[in-house]
């Protein structure tokens, strides 16, 4: 590509092809305008937009100034939240998905295989406090289903289960106490 010239369809100059925009719907990957008009049409774009959405805001203020600040207040309450109850609930979708249990379980081994150390000083924290992390573990190793892995009530009961077990063994083997 080097070397090669074209012209500028808007402003005639004669410049390398490294210069102009790139539009993947030409043979040649590149489109009729250099990068310097492709930049002007872009700030003119920008320039022409925000006069706009002034005018819109300005006619809208008019209208209904008051109306308009209690809706975006309104507006500001609800996003955060629900965009992240949305975010939330559209992963754990996805985990449940063979295509998101995969990329689990490929992860989880990628993981190990990069962090040995890691893995068994994790283990031991996670088996002191029985994080949901380390009973994920226990269940994706036991082969358990995956609704229940991801289920937060069935890893409480998990967690209640492996508590009860290490109570009854210390009421068993008194040097354990
Ligand atoms: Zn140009």
């Amino acid at each position: 590509m080097e070397g090669v010239v074209k012209t500028c369809s808007k402003c005639g100059a004669e410049k390398s092809i490294n210069e102009f925009e790139t539009d993947n719907r030409q043979k040649s990957g590149k489109g009729s305008n250099c990068l310097e008009c492709k930049r002007e049409r872009g700030r003119a774009y920008a320039a022409s937009n925000k006069e706009r959405m002034k005018e819109y805001k300005r006619l809208y203020r008019l209208n209904s100034e008051n109306r308009e600040k209690i809706n975006k207040a309104e507006r500001e309450r609800l996003k955060k939240p629900v965009s992240a109850r949305k975010r939330k609930e559209s992963r754990s979708k996805y985990l449940q998905t063979e295509k998101g249990m995969a990329t689990i379980v490929r992860n989880r081994l990628n993981w190990y295989e990069n962090n040995p150390q890691k893995r068994i000083r994790y283990y031991r924290l996670g088996s002191q406090s029985l994080s949901d992390w380390y009973i994920r573990q226990l269940l994706l190793n036991q082969d358990y289903p995956k609704e229940l892995v991801n289920n937060e009530d069935f890893i409480e009961v998990k967690r209640l289960i492996i508590k009860t077990k290490r109570l009854c063994k210390t009421l068993v083997n008194c040097e354990q106490v």
